[in-house]
């Protein structure tokens, strides 16, 4: 278990450490907005050493000649710790990033699953031979990258460093983390589960730090061989031409505008219990949200009136409270944001049905809380329509046909996930197989699997994560040829 002390330094090269000038950002609990600690707030020099001391974990012995089976061995460990103490994470998680401890405790069960499923293939990241003319052997190797940067958002914490740490670790990479500025506790507590699971010196470092400076550092960093980011579509944009003047591979796990598409035979009990799940849970703070509904026009009506019915009944408190079913905003400033959007699609002609504003409940005023919004009306290729509000909110387009439905589907600049609802497997295929958009599910939303890629069309990223593919980015692949004459 960690103690106060070190949840408050950051961890370079086996030590927890402070910013080489002391500097420090304080953290805050989003239910009461309360100051729950500091972190150091690192800079450039910090960067330098993270960098420094994970490039030279990078050579050493200890973790580069290490038997694949027994890299594979420290993940295993460290899925069976952080399942051994997942209460306690999900704990840490809900009061410094605010979502229901249940929510957490998943995400938290996730990051295990996915150690585990790398875990597993560390030893299996195999060449091919390949046939070439002549008494000559060609084969191919797949060989780590070096220093890799994961640049992790405010929302998934705990579980979007783990997607990324785990398959370059198990690659044979050497990581830093860089948690979001507002959400730094739980991965100070991955890089802790790290050094006790067997994780050699430098191989796991976890830097705080504001985003534009540290994790602009780290892009740049002449030693940095490959990077992943999880963030909005404009720090991609930043980060893609950091990367582009030094020629160096990057991950983009961006932004979302997700329709779900719900045809007239769709079991729709079924379909608005996933729709509220995918639009409310984690505050509608999702990149996979589905803020977009479109309901065949002869149901859209009931589909309204349902979903407003059914959002207007969620429980809204403190994550720590066992009945909360939505928790607070990550922060104030985000607070504001959402709302800010919300004002813009009203001013367009949007018709909030319940929600969209603050609670009544006078326990709740210090805390970032919103009610969740159900919206309609709104400009189909209005504001709502394109902006990611990254909030609590979903509005409802009616379609006529399959054609009308996949055109409102498919016309944002993103294409992330979709869900599709129906009784009928044509319509499934046929749509599913229109859809502009990396993740796809039918009757079901949202869902994936570490074995399952999750990535994004269009601007919502480049490249995916998970699953076998996934682990292919923390490698480099070379071509050997021998001639046995
Ligand atoms: P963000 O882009 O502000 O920050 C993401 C990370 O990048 C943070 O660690 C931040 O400190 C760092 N950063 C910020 N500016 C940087 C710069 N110039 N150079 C290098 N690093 C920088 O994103 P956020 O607000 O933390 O997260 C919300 C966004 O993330 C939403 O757009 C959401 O859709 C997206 N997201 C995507 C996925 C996915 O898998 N596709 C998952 C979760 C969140």
């Amino acid at each position: 278990m960690a103690t106060e002390h070190a949840e408050r330094k950051m961890y370079i090269d086996g030590a927890w450490v402070d910013a080489h000038g002391g500097a420090t950002m304080a953290v805050h609990d989003p239910a009461t907005n309360a100051e729950i600690g500091h972190v150091p707030k690192g800079d450039r020099t910090d960067v330098g050493k993270a960098v420094d001391a994970a490039a030279a974990a990078f050579e050493r012995p200890d973790w580069r000649a290490m038997d694949p089976a027994q890299r594979g061995l420290i993940l295993r460990k460290m899925a069976d710790l952080i399942r051994a103490s997942a209460d306690a994470i999900a704990q840490l998680e809900t009061s410094n990033q605010g979502k229901p401890v249940k929510e957490a405790k998943g995400d938290v069960i996730y990051a295990a699953m996915t150690f585990d499923y790398y875990a597993g293939l560390a030893d299996k990241i195999e060449g091919r031979t390949i046939p070439v003319p002549g008494t000559r052997l060609a084969f191919t190797v797949r060989e780590p990258l070096g220093v890799t940067v994961h640049l992790v958002p405010w929302n998934y914490p705990f579980q979007l460093a783990s997607r990324s740490v785990a398959p370059a670790l198990a690659a044979g990479n050497t990581v830093i983390v860089k948690p979001a500025s507002w959400t730094p506790l739980s991965a100070l507590r991955l890089a802790e589960i790290g050094a006790q699971a067997g994780l050699p010196k430098g191989v796991l470092n976890v830097l705080t730090g504001p985003g534009g400076a540290v994790g602009h550092a780290l892009v740049t960093h002449k030693a940095v061989r490959g990077v992943v980011l999880t963030g909005s579509v404009e720090t991609g944009r930043e980060v893609l031409r950091a990367a582009a003047e030094r020629i160096i591979p990057v991950t983009l796990e961006l932004g979302g505008k997700n329709p779900n598409i719900l045809f007239a035979d769709a079991e729709l009990d079924k379909a608005l219990r996933g729709i509220v799940r995918g639009a409310f849970s984690n505050a509608g703070q999702m990149c996979w949200a589905c803020s977009r509904i479109l309901a065949h026009e002869s149901i859209y009506e009931s589909v309204v009136e349902k979903l407003a019915a059914a959002t207007a009944k969620l429980k809204i408190g403190p994550g720590a409270d066992a009945s909360t079913e939505m928790g607070p905003l990550v922060s104030k400033d985000h607070l504001a944001s959402v709302v800010r959007h919300l004002e813009k699609g009203k001013a367009e002609g949007a018709r909030l049905l319940t929600g969209g504003d603050r609670p009544a409940d006078a326990s709740l005023a210090s805390g970032n809380f919103l009610r969740p919004a159900v919206v309609r009306d709104a400009a189909p290729d209005g504001y709502l329509a394109r902006t990611e509000v990254f909030g609590p909110m979903l509005a409802v387009w009616p379609f006529k046909d399959l054609d009308d439905a996949v055109a409102k589907a498919n016309a944002t600049e993103f294409g992330l996930a979709a869900g599709i609802w129906t009784r009928d497997l044509k319509s499934a295929h046929d749509t599913a197989r229109r859809l502009d958009a990396g993740i796809v599910s039918v009757n079901e939303y949202p869902i994936t699997f570490p074995q399952t890629p999750f990535g994004g069309f269009k601007a919502s990223g480049l490249g995916s994560e998970q699953g076998i593919d996934g682990i292919h980015f923390y490698t480099r692949l070379k071509a050997v040829t021998m001639n046995l004459r």
